[in-house]
């Protein structure tokens, strides 16, 4: 009996001890006050007078954004040359002419979000890359691959959504023929010393198809540029801001509500 007696009582102050030690833990957390920096200075955590960002009203087409489309004119596009684009507008969207080559925004930019609605024809003609095939280029250089990927085989790194040559999707989100899909696209530009890319700021791609993930913060390895069957390009020097470009393969691929919110570097 004494035993258990004098068992219980170690017990007990242990427990008491261990409380203690807790207690002194958690009294030495209360009055830790964390500081972070930010663009905007450094700041208490909680600081009601941090900055608050600037109000966007959302919607089809985000407050801020830059319009390069509505559905009215091409009044925002040139050709590749600067010149007047064969691209015609009608049912309130515009759409590739086979032999008008790519159509290319007047206005440049750097790293963005981009939204733009494509539709491939509904009516299905051709195989592989020849169906439904144009592309979304970031500052002129860098394609989104658009094509008609519904029970349409082609190599993964070429069909709709494919960083062109280079990222295969993660899934194929595509639409059937002829139905309005989307692109989301958050891009980052490269940045060059010279003629080489620095090797910690090549481009990256966050890419929704249809509102599915389909690239997760991608570092783009180099180039699209299709130089052959099995050979594309290499990051070459560009200036810091660029068009956004949309591709004419031969196919009648239709566009509609394009935007751009410029984002920092
Ligand atoms: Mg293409």
């Amino acid at each position: 009996m004494a035993r258990k007696v004098l068992l219980s009582v170690v017990v007990c102050g242990f427990v008491v001890l261990a409380g203690c030690a807790t207690q002194e833990k958690v009294e030495q957390k209360g009055p830790l006050s964390q500081y972070v920096g930010s663009d905007t200075g450094r700041w208490l955590i909680h600081d009601v007078n941090r900055p608050a960002p600037p109000k966007v009203t959302p919607g089809k087409v985000p407050s801020d954004a830059v319009v390069l489309f509505d559905g009215t004119d091409l009044s925002e596009w040139t050709d590749a040359k600067g010149g007047k684009s064969k691209w015609i507008v009608k049912e309130g969207c515009m759409e590739s002419v086979k032999g008008a080559g790519y159509i290319q925004s007047k206005r440049k930019f750097s790293s963005c979000q981009l939204h733009v609605e494509f539709a491939t024809p509904s009516t299905v003609e051709g195989s592989g890359q020849g169906r439904g095939n144009s592309g979304v280029f970031l500052m002129g250089e860098y394609e989104v691959q658009v094509l008609d990927s519904y029970n349409n085989h082609t190599y993964p790194d070429g069909q709709c959504a494919a960083l062109y040559g280079r990222n295969v999707p993660l899934v194929n989100a595509s639409a059937k023929p002829g139905e309005w899909q989307s692109y989301d696209i958050i891009f980052h530009r490269p940045i060059f010393n010279g003629d080489k890319v620095v090797r910690r700021a090549r481009a990256t791609f966050t890419v929704l198809h249809n509102g599915v993930v389909v690239h997760d913060h991608v570092v783009l390895e180099g180039g699209t540029g299709w130089k052959g069957p099995h050979a594309i390009s290499d990051y070459k020097p560009h200036a810091d801001k660029g068009p956004v470009s949309l591709q004419d393969h031969g196919n009648p691929v239709r566009y509609r509500n394009i935007w751009v919110r410029e984002l920092a570097d």
